[in-house]
């Protein structure tokens, strides 16, 4: 079993992953939390009633902490904000201790602390820091804390164009601390996100969120997969699940005009991006669009489809347990007969995966990267 006690300057709290996972040996924490936490602990006590912003906290280790200044949380992740939640009531405190928002909702007003989990993608880092720039006075403190493998020069680039000259901390168990203040000078930065892509052989317009994946144009597997999507009247209720920017269920609908689709993401800005482009493509025509983690909110044997492009990262959490879990799911909410395709890198091994699941997994169609599988009940 993984650690579950974190010890801070602001007291003893335990911290969990979400979902819950058998031998999970991984912390719900990192060492770059434990050092935020014990930089900002006198700093807060220096300001009275300090205004708290959080950004891309994992599993709540920060909000939970930090709960006494009941901070505002930014977070793109439906499971981080879950996490949240689940771990506030682990350590008995109320759900209203902190305030949440999802990546596209910027609170309103002045902070003095942004606290900053350096996000993995650099076009997200950039859109969140051009989208804050109305929340800093010339004293708000922007801390930036990141293990110090994650803090690339760009990051660091990106602070010093976007808010103002950086000041770096030493490095505390391979983590690192980046502090910043605003130059008031600093010139307005114009937000170049969302981005738009032409759908290759389509007329689709395909808007992207800064933190969707394969955000400035059509990923190699997603094309393959595009090439070889089923067509059927048996395809009533279909999931396009891990939507991203919902390309796979909006080219599936086309095909199959009687399919009511529905979109699930982690992502708050996948999935805005999905209802976008569906939207867009479609008018008026009813789909589903939810934030949500993987199929926990289906009912079993009520689903005719799932179309998949696995995720290799949920969170901070990298493997393809991820998939393994949406394989599992996938199984219990497909009706007798109904399908699941899945696309996969040909090392991954999806289709060995698939026969723990399924008793009929075929392979639909492979080039030299990927292969397509459809696995069966
Ligand atoms: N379907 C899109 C495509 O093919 O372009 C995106 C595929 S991308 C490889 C995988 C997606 O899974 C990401 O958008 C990621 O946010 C999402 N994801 C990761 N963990 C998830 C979870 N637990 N539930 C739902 N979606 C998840």
């Amino acid at each position: 079993m993984s650690e579950t006690y974190m010890q801070t300057a602001q007291g003893q709290f335990q911290l969990q992953r979400f979902p819950l996972e058998k031998n999970n040996k991984l912390r719900a924490w990192d060492a770059a939390d434990e050092y935020l936490l014990s930089d900002v602990a006198p700093k807060l006590e220096l300001v009275e009633n300090p205004r708290v912003l959080i950004i891309n906290d994992s599993f709540g280790a920060l909000a939970v902490a930090l709960h006494s200044v009941r901070p505002s949380c930014v977070s793109d992740s439906f499971i981080a904000q879950k996490s949240t939640i689940e771990n506030l009531t682990l350590n008995e405190l109320a759900e209203d201790s902190v305030q949440l928002f999802n990546s596209l909702q910027i609170p309103a007003g002045k902070f003095d602390f942004i606290l900053i989990k350096a996000p993995k993608t650099l076009a997200y880092f950039d859109d969140l820091l051009i989208r804050l720039q109305d929340s800093f006075t010339s004293d708000t403190q922007l801390i930036v804390a990141g293990m110090v493998k994650n803090l690339s020069a760009s990051i660091w680039q990106t602070v010093e164009r976007l808010v103002g000259e950086t000041v770096p901390s030493k490095a505390v168990k391979k983590a690192r601390l980046i502090y910043a203040q605003a130059d008031q000078q600093r010139p307005v930065t114009e937000n170049p996100y969302p981005v738009e892509y032409q759908l290759e052989n389509t007329d689709f317009q395909i808007s992207n969120h800064a933190n969707v994946f394969s955000h400035k144009n059509l990923d190699i597997g997603t094309r393959f997969f595009l090439q070889h999507l089923p067509e059927g009247n048996q395809y009533q209720q279909v999931i396009d699940l891990g939507c991203g920017n919902g390309v796979v269920g909006l080219i599936f609908a086309n095909n199959n005009p009687a399919a009511q689709l529905h979109f699930i993401d982690e992502s708050f800005m996948a999935v805005a991006s999905a209802r976008q482009n569906f939207e867009c493509a479609f008018n008026g025509r009813k789909a589903t669009f939810t934030a949500t983690d993987a199929l926990i909110d289906f009912a079993p044997d009520s689903v005719d489809l799932v179309l998949c492009n696995p995720p290799f990262h949920q969170q901070a959490a990298i493997g393809s347990h991820i998939a393994m879990r949406m394989f599992q799911q996938a199984k219990q909410v497909l009706r007798s007969g109904g399908e699941l395709w899945v696309i996969g890198n040909r090392h991954l091994g999806y289709q060995s995966s698939l026969k723990k699941y399924f008793s009929k997994v075929e392979l639909v169609a492979s080039n030299t990267k990927f292969i397509i599988v459809k696995a069966a009940n």
